[in-house]
């Protein structure tokens, strides 16, 4: 048994493929019954209710220079910088019909996100024309409280770039990194030194950005211990204030680029597992929390001050501060969450481009949540954001006898509770579910426990492993 209290054989049991759960129910369950009619519905019952929330915004940038060989992304590859002049334009002109739609005037955008793809492949006349059509259909919110985040590409970006970005409202810097071994990179086609990285980094500081965020992968080919704890001695000098460590879902069958790592170059479930647990000790020993699936951060930044004041939520964008907002998602594939609904734009260029012209929002699919999945939604983001559940106010809330509606459920934690993942207490009448240390790094494998889609139809070929 490790020092984390990971028991090889607990953890080899539990290893499976499962959902991330950035939404309840996941993006899998979304169908082409619900079309923009439904979406648009959503969104005036959302204004007619009186429902004046803060809202997040996603826009989808697709293209990148190069591949990456592990990249799961909808991206466009191209090193034709032109390409972006007509997708600018007809995200202009859904920007546009979103604004109309939810009366946008009335509402405030305190999360907005840019993400790809590398929203840095577009030059910083085009950022700052797309800056200037987000302001000119919503208000933005203010710099102090607002979340104005983008994912910067450090290979292609400089320092006064970085200049330009926050002079244009981002407040948020979030660098793709992986690993910094040069074995490693050359495998997946990123090669990036720590110079400039190290240089976007310098530059977010000098020019007042609240946060950076840098992502690391793990379980990619080459990868072994040794090599990724000189990667994690980097980052921890590079000081960040959020750090995401992702788990790396081989799938060639659904994304191409991944068929240009051999299978044989990738550790093994215990390399990985070791690779997690050096990581957690560092940023745990380097002043960071662990914050739930793939997210740490220092104590001082907003989302270790979320959790501790019970607003945390995950949503398209990861972990999000702002509790409850609506998220609207713009430009291929985003993702909409509006009231009890989710919706996923087209995914292709050329249909998202059709729709637009055509007058029309671009959702291509979606799904409308019923009483049920509002209910497991929250047991759901409880867990993953809280690792509590308190069980009088969710059946307050939502006007039910838990124990009787989760029956079979809390029967099923009952194994989990004897590994020490989850503690069910009072055991005679359950009031707090209590993920305990070890179950933090489990928490999938608990949730899943509650997605009642998951059960009613397994689905496995889009998910990554649990660890
Ligand atoms: S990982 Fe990011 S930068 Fe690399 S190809 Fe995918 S979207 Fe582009």
């Amino acid at each position: 048994m490790s020092d984390l209290g990971f028991d090889p054989e607990l953890v080899s049991r539990l290893d499976r493929p499962g959902p991330r759960y950035t939404s309840y129910p996941t993006a899998d369950r979304f169908t082409e019954a619900f079309t923009a009619r439904e979406y648009e519905a959503h969104a005036r019952r959302r204004y007619m209710a009186g429902q004046h929330r803060g809202m997040s915004l996603y826009i989808h940038i697709p293209f990148c220079r190069t591949v990456c060989f592990y990249c799961a992304c909808n991206k466009v590859v191209t090193g034709d910088r032109s390409r972006a002049l007509p997708y600018l334009a007809h995200v202009e002109r859904e920007l546009a019909m979103q604004a109309q739609l939810h009366e946008a005037g009335a509402r405030r955008i305190d999360q907005l996100h840019w993400g790809g793809g590398s929203p840095t492949f577009l030059d910083v006349a085009q950022m700052r024309g797309l800056m200037n059509a987000v302001r000119r259909n919503f208000s933005l919110g203010d710099d102090r409280t607002g979340d104005f985040a983008i994912e910067v590409d450090p290979r292609f970006i400089d320092a006064e770039t970085v200049a330009a970005l926050r002079d244009m409202g981002f407040n948020r810097l979030s660098l793709g990194v992986q690993d910094f071994d040069p074995e490693v990179q050359r495998k997946v086609n990123r090669v990036q030194s720590l110079e400039q990285t190290a240089a976007v980094v310098r530059a977010a500081r000098e020019h007042a950005f609240k946060s950076v965020n840098i992502d690391l992968i793990y379980g990619l080919p080459s990868q072994s211990v040794f090599g990724f704890d000189a990667t994690l001695s980097r980052v921890i000098d590079l000081a960040p204030d959020r750090i995401a460590l992702y788990n790396y879902a081989h799938l060639p069958h659904l994304f191409k680029p991944q068929r240009r790592i051999s299978e044989a170059d990738l550790p093994s479930a215990s390399q990985r597992l070791d690779i997690l647990q050096r990581a957690v000790r560092r940023f745990g020993r380097a002043g960071y929390r662990y914050i739930g699936m793939d997210h740490f951060a220092l104590p001082g930044d907003d989302l270790a001050l979320a959790q501790d004041q019970g607003r945390l939520r995950r949503n398209f964008m990861g972990y999000s501060p702002h509790a409850d907002n609506d998220t609207i998602g713009v430009g291929v594939s985003a993702i909409s969450n509006v009231g009890a609904s989710y919706s996923q734009n087209a995914h292709g260029v050329d249909a998202y481009y059709e729709a637009i012209e055509r007058g029309e929002l671009p959702v291509v699919r979606g799904i409308e949540l019923d009483a049920d999945d509002l209910l497991r939604r929250a047991v759901i983001q409880g867990l993953m954001c809280h690792f509590l559940l308190y069980i009088p106010s969710i059946e307050q809330t939502f006007l039910i006898d838990f124990r009787s509606y989760f029956a079979r459920e809390l029967d099923e934690l009952r194994a989990f509770e004897q590994s020490g993942l989850i503690t069910v207490e009072p055991a005679d009448r359950p009031e707090w579910l209590t993920v305990t240390s070890r179950g933090r790094f489990l928490v999938r494998n608990l949730c899943m426990v509650f997605d009642r889609h998951l059960r009613d139809r397994p689905t496995a070929q889009r998910y990554s492993r649990t660890v």
